[in-house]
């Protein structure tokens, strides 16, 4: 039998917990080693501060950077016919906000349809002449939309009557624009208890001023732009579905943009992509100068929506 005892003076030196003992004995050919910390309560409270400091720090800057530095809204004269007019957009949720709640088949919604049919004509009206503007009011037949993976994987939801503003924005004189398009959508509907200023008022606002935008400037595209203004969406996305699968320009979408509105406030967000886009997702970092992607949340609602 053979016993030693000894001070792991190694051991202590690269510890940052304290002092360290290390005992070995072996029996029969076997080792055992056990090792003992004691730690400073001084040096572990100071710790603990230093990581609170830093965990302060950290989510405060995220916070700065998240919701403060925020572009200066624009008057629709500092942002000039081509661009992009915060404070008019914000014109648009103002107005829709008024009209109050406007679930589907409420009278309000209604209202909100004719509001925003009305500001596409607007935007027909005021296009470049190179610029052909074409408006929609879609009514979609009945349907059935069979969710095939989230929460509610397995059910089928039945729908009809549902209205959609779809505006197709394009090069008068570029032909085959018209069979490649760039789909951008939201949705005017909201919940029964609420006006939908955020949810998606908000998305639909920019929709519009973004429209009103490009169709002072889309002769150099060279495919097309649909804005879809659905309803269904609080009722399980139903209102996509019935654009995909019964509006004829629905076959021309290449890529689709859908805005939605989680939160109050903060910066433009890549939520969530599916399939693998990175050249869209690069484009939109290059082009964005207040744009934030989050990975985390995209593999999140992966596992959850339909
Ligand atoms: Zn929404």
């Amino acid at each position: 039998m053979r016993q030693r005892r000894e001070t792991a003076s190694a051991s202590s030196k690269g510890s940052s917990s304290g002092e360290a003992s290390e005992e070995e004995s072996s029996s029969n050919g076997a080792e055992i080693r056990t090792t003992a910390y004691v730690g400073n309560p001084r040096r572990s409270s100071f710790v603990w501060l230093a990581l609170l400091l830093i965990i302060t720090y950290c989510c405060s800057s995220i916070y700065h950077y998240q919701f403060q530095s925020m572009p200066v809204p624009l008057t629709a004269e500092e942002a000039g016919k081509r661009g992009f007019s915060e404070i008019e957009a914000f014109k648009h949720v103002r107005a829709l906000t008024q009209v109050g709640p406007h679930p589907v088949g409420s009278e309000a919604l209604h209202l909100a349809l004719q509001y925003v049919l009305t500001a596409c004509e607007n935007i027909k009206k005021t296009a470049l002449w190179e610029v052909d503007v074409e408006v929609d009011l879609f009514h979609a037949k009945s349907g059935a939309n069979h969710l095939r993976s989230g929460l509610f994987s397995g059910r089928t939801l039945v729908y009809s009557d549902l209205n959609h503003v779809v505006v197709r924005i394009l090069p008068k004189y570029v032909s085959e624009a018209r069979g490649q398009s760039i789909l951008v959508s939201s949705h005017i509907d909201t919940v029964i208890s609420t006006a939908g200023a955020g949810d998606c008022s908000s998305c639909v606002g920019v929709m519009l001023e973004l429209a009103r935008g490009i169709s002072q400037w889309a002769h150099g595209l060279k495919r097309a732009i649909i804005f879809l203004f659905n309803t269904g969406e609080e009722e399980g996305l139903n209102g996509a579905h019935s654009f995909i699968t019964q509006h004829p320009w629905s076959k021309t979408v290449r890529v689709a943009i859908d805005l939605e509105a989680m939160g109050i406030g903060g910066k433009s967000t890549i939520f969530q992509k599916l399939f693998n886009p990175n050249e869209l997702t690069c484009g939109y970092s290059h082009s964005s100068t207040f744009s934030l992607c989050t990975r985390p949340c995209n593999n999140i609602l992966l596992l959850t929506l339909p």
